[in-house]
């Protein structure tokens, strides 16, 4: 059993605590808001008096707070304890911030890995719940039984921003399907139907479309958009149009379908009728 200190006692940080408790580590909690840290003494836990005191107390700090600003406040007050400890930061943010902080951290000594948390506090523990991580690869081994503790683990790589990039991936994905979702529900009880009769016909219809996303996913790595086309983006284009039409017709904002059909125009102006949707990947790269 190891013991590891947690920055941050918000929801996701409870639960992590509370998960890690259960199955016997030994844990340090630290909270701006000290009353928050109580319930978690009654569980177990111990309460550290300041961020120096949590990071010295164990062989791995985990931050859980709302940002980077909050995280890096935070390390800050802490400074003479870093080097030559375990740091995993699973607070939300960019690549970008990820960088940042492994590079302070670094000139501090610390060893550090970055995390991003595909799951719901409820779901800490239990099937379902997944943590990319990228950063310290020999930081992720030495702590990957208490990891696998909190969720399947997923290493993407030494670049500190890559499990954040692949979080906002994966994120970036769930809202293009919400905004599908809550456009064609728009739809459909601008006609008086109901969402919940409505689904029955959507949902096999979204899994038959993402059986099309292998095909896609190839066109986009080879760049061959042109490439066993049965749809093509000219005729697509008129469908989004078309969707389009029909919401103004209807009474229902275009607007989650207007960029998609923008986007997919630009790829037909510039001479690409015959390629598939994939190539509107090429459109969006080269945009700032
Ligand atoms: P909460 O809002 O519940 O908690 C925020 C935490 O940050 C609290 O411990 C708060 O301390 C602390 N905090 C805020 N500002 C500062 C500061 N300036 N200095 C020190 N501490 C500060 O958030 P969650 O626990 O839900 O989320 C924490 C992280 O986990 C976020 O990055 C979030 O994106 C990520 N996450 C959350 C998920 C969720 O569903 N909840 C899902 C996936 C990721 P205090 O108690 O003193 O206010």
């Amino acid at each position: 059993m190891s013991s590891i200190s947690i920055f941050g006692l918000g929801a996701m940080g409870t639960a992590l605590a509370r998960t890690l408790l259960k199955n016997g580590h030994t844990v340090t909690v630290w909270n701006r808001t000290r009353s928050r840290a109580e319930p978690l003494a009654g569980a177990g836990a111990k309460i550290a008096e300041s961020p120096t005191e949590a990071i010295a107390a164990s062989e791995l700090t985990i931050l859980c707070l709302v940002d980077y600003p909050a995280a890096r406040a935070v390390l800050e007050q802490a400074q003479e304890a870093l080097a030559g400890r375990d740091l995993l930061n699973l607070t939300n943010g960019t690549p970008g911030d990820a960088r940042e902080l492994g590079t302070w951290l670094a000139a501090r000594g610390a060893i550090y890995l970055d995390g991003g948390i595909m799951a719901i506090p409820p779901m800490i523990g239990g099937a379902g719940a997944l943590i990319l991580y990228s950063g310290s690869r020999a930081l992720f081994d030495r702590h990957s039984s208490t990891l696998e503790a909190l969720a399947e683990s997923r290493h993407l790589g030494e670049d500190e921003g890559l499990a954040s990039l692949y979080d906002i991936a994966l994120l970036s994905g769930m809202y293009g399907l919400f905004s599908g979702f809550l456009h064609a529900s728009a739809l459909v009880t601008s006609a008086g139907g109901k969402a919940v009769d409505f689904l029955p016909l959507l949902l096999p219809w979204i899994e038959a479309m993402s059986g099309t996303l292998p095909d896609l996913a190839g066109k986009i790595d080879s760049g061959m958009h042109g490439r066993d086309v049965v749809s093509n983006i000219a005729m697509q284009k008129i469908a989004l149009e078309n969707i389009v039409r029909a919401s103004e017709e209807q009474g229902v904002a275009p607007d989650f379908m207007r960029p998609m059909l923008r986007l997919a125009g630009d790829r037909v102006d510039s001479g690409g009728h015959g390629d598939d949707i994939s190539a509107v990947v090429e459109v969006i790269r080269k945009r700032k």
